[in-house]
């Protein structure tokens, strides 16, 4: 390859030069075959010679630079060039080590050597210029490399910081903790310093599921590290110093070099507590939901309840049903089975009373939960009776307690009450909103059950009233039934009757038709009232007159009983004369019923208030037991059930809806000599003093 031949100032440069023959050949064939771009300045700082690298590097052509003053070559660096021109003339070699030019077509980079040459002319200069272009790209190229490198490690670093879980490298096979980030370091409770090795992991107090602590080399990513583990998401148990118990969810993996060796595991963990807790309380829920399914005594139900809450949300729990006049304990149960005792034991001894505020009294008052993350001394001081109920109390060792309503259709049907003791637990608003969920679904399972106890009720009352009700419409009807084939059976053998036996016959099928018409008016009393169609037809009524009138048919009805009446001449009053009597017949004919033995029977109709008329019936029979007196009013009851006496527990029923029609009221009392007074008290309905 032949190498372009140097440019150089016309003729006669070899003379300038003082070099001629072959020193001039040899510097012309340097200046051509050098890659590296030089040019000669005369001693008069003139160019005598330039290679094309050199002019290149310049950007200069041949002509704009042969024979031209170096000093004007640069017109924009004049000074620069002239200061070092003199002091490379002086004898001092000057050196840049990176020039830029910049071209139209792009950036360029040299490095300037300048050096003094003699001449035979003087102390002219060589200029030579390397075109270091590559290595400045080279370099660029590493910086940003590094740069980039950089850059990832810190994105890498920021991301890890930033992670929602907490985040720590382990270097194998020390256990050193080589990184922990902010969140890490949170969830490890800021330890003072890092541990070196694997031993010092014992410094953190974790606990398998089953209670049992964690070795160090147990540890997720100790695993990785001694055995290369992957670990996905394992459940571990924690407490922190006087902190709640929690949960934290760890995984973990072994980070290996080309030679497959374990250099180091990376471990994420983050604190599930709460995941835990959520997973549990529906799991929980769907066990209590099952329970409160499978039995419809509600009483089991609840004490399978109190013991699935003490495992899950409670230390001890008990259950009390609102009753009146004070709450009734149904279920209790305790992670200590003398716990159980202790709650029986005060139960009996101090059961719930007025005069001392108690939790259960006001929630079962208010139907609103409370709750005592932290039980303080005063409460209990408050609650106890004497010194050794506040003993009990203390004993009970509730640290922080809830206190729930069972609510069924708007109704405070129970209480609950949640306590934690030993397990160290606060509770706060996520406990209680699991308190009362579990509370709501009870409540409704106990409310269910009861509907159910009382559609069974109905049922069996139903049944037992058909039961009455065939036998008391079959007596009459066999009755008549004897009677009238009595007669027919007689006519046909004698072809003729005597006539006092037929009236006897007659008349016993007159009562026993009229009696049937009664039972079968009954029954059509009470489909209507239970349609809601009972209609009265009021009029102004002499209610004293319609005592009295009735009071004569019962006494022709009965000659062991006597039956004295005492009413004002007259008692003026707005009601349905056909209903209030169908009352007054009712109550007559029981207090006949009821006094099996005879004896007096007493109706009155005090003298009238100017808006109220009352009529009382009073007999000296069988009287009421006191737990049915309550009853007596509702249908088909019988307070003297599978007695000799007849009747379908409907007659009161249906006075007592006559009587609430016309706005009054009917009662019922037993005097302690015996026996039983009813008193009916209606509102008269017109206006003034009516009475004569
Ligand atoms: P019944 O047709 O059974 O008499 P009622 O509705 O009239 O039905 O009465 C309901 C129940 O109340 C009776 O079964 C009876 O047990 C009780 N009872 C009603 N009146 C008296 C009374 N005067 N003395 C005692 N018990 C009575």
């Amino acid at each position: 390859m032949t190498s372009p031949s140097p440019v150089r100032a016309g003729q006669g440069w070899e003379s300038l030069l003082g070099q001629s023959g072959d020193g001039a050949a040899l510097l012309e064939a340097i200046f051509g075959q050098t890659g590296v771009g030089l040019c000669l300045v005369g001693a008069d700082s003139r160019v005598l010679m330039a290679n094309e690298e050199w002019l290149r590097s310049t950007g200069l052509t041949a002509e704009q630079v042969l024979g031209i003053d170096i000093l004007d070559l640069f017109p924009g660096s004049r000074q620069l060039v002239a200061s070092v021109y003199a002091s490379v003339r002086a004898g001092k070699k000057a050196r840049i080590s990176r020039l830029r030019h910049d071209f139209q077509h792009g950036e360029g980079w040299w490095e300037i050597s300048i050096s003094p040459v003699p001449l035979s002319s003087g102390v002219g200069i060589l200029i030579s210029s390397r075109d270091i272009l590559p290595e400045v790209l080279g370099e660029r190229d590493r910086e940003r490399l590094l740069l980039d490198v950089e850059g990832e490690r810190a994105k890498l670093q920021t991301i890890i910081e930033q992670m929602p879980v907490g985040v720590l490298i382990l270097e194998a096979p020390s256990g050193k903790m080589a990184l922990v980030n902010k969140h890490g370091e949170r969830l490890m409770g800021r330890p003072s310093k890092l541990p070196e090795s694997l031993e010092q992991y014992s410094q953190f107090k974790a606990f398998h599921p089953d209670g049992r602590p964690y070795r160090p080399e147990e540890w997720p990513p100790s695993r990785s590290i001694l055995s290369g583990e992957v670990v996905a998401e394992e459940e571990v148990g924690f407490r922190r110093k006087d902190g709640p118990r929690g949960t934290m969810r760890i995984s973990s993996a072994p980070i290996y070099d080309e030679e497959g060796r374990i250099v180091a595991a990376v471990s994420t963990f983050y604190n599930a507590t709460k995941h835990k807790r959520t997973e549990e309380a529906q799991s929980f829920l769907a066990e209590a939901g099952t329970l409160l399914a499978t039995s419809l005594d509600y009483q089991t139900t609840l004490q399978s309840v109190a013991r699935l809450a003490t495992f899950v949300l409670a230390d001890w729990c008990v259950i009390d049903m609102a009753e009146e006049p004070t709450p009734r304990r149904v279920a209790m149960s305790s992670t200590d089975s003398s716990k159980i005792k202790l709650l029986g034991e005060m139960q009996r001894r101090y059961p719930y009373g007025p005069g001392r505020p108690h939790p259960v009294l006001t929630v079962s008052r208010t139907g609103q939960s409370e709750i005592y993350p932290r039980v303080p001394d005063s409460l209990l001081a408050g609650m106890a009776y004497d010194a050794e109920h506040l003993r009990m109390l203390r004993e009970l060792g509730a640290k922080s307690v809830m206190v729930v309503p069972l609510l069924a259709r708007g109704r405070t049907i129970g209480v609950i009450t949640f306590a934690a003791v030993e397990s160290g637990r606060r509770y706060g608003p996520e406990d209680l909103a699991l308190a009362e969920e579990l509370a709501r679904r009870a409540a409704l399972a106990v409310d269910n059950a009861r509907l159910y106890g009382e559609a069974q009720e109905a049922v069996r009352l139903r049944d037992e009233f058909l039961s009455v009700a065939s036998h008391e419409l079959k007596t009459p009807v066999t009755s008549l039934r004897g009677f009238a084939q009595l007669i027919v059976r007689q006519f046909d053998s004698e072809g003729q009757m005597d006539p006092n036996r037929v009236r006897h016959a007659l008349q016993v099928i007159d009562q026993q038709s009229d009696k049937l018409s009664r039972l079968v008016s009954q029954l059509l009393d009470v489909s209507r009232i239970e349609a809601g169609r009972l209609a009265l037809e009021k009029k102004v009524t002499d209610v004293a007159r319609l005592v009295k009138g009735v009071v004569e048919t019962a006494q022709a009805s009965t000659s062991r009983h006597k039956i004295t009446v005492r009413v004002p001449s007259e008692v003026l009053a707005l009601v349905d004369p056909l209903r209030l009597e169908q009352v007054v017949t009712n109550l007559i004919d029981n207090a006949i019923k009821y006094s099996p033995e005879g004896g007096p029977i007493h109706v009155e109709v005090p003298a009238p208030l100017a808006e109220t008329v009352c009529l009382e019936v009073a007999d000296g029979g069988i009287g009421i037991p006191a737990e049915h007196r309550q009853g007596i009013f509702d249908r088909f009851y019988q307070a003297h059930q599978g007695a000799y006496l007849a009747g379908m527990g409907l007659g009161l029923y249906i006075s007592r809806h006559i009587v609430d029609l016309h706005g009054g009221r009917i009662e019922v009392e037993c005097p302690p000599e015996g026996g039983t007074r009813f008193v009916v008290c209606i509102p008269r309905g017109i206006g003034g003093d009516s009475s004569i």
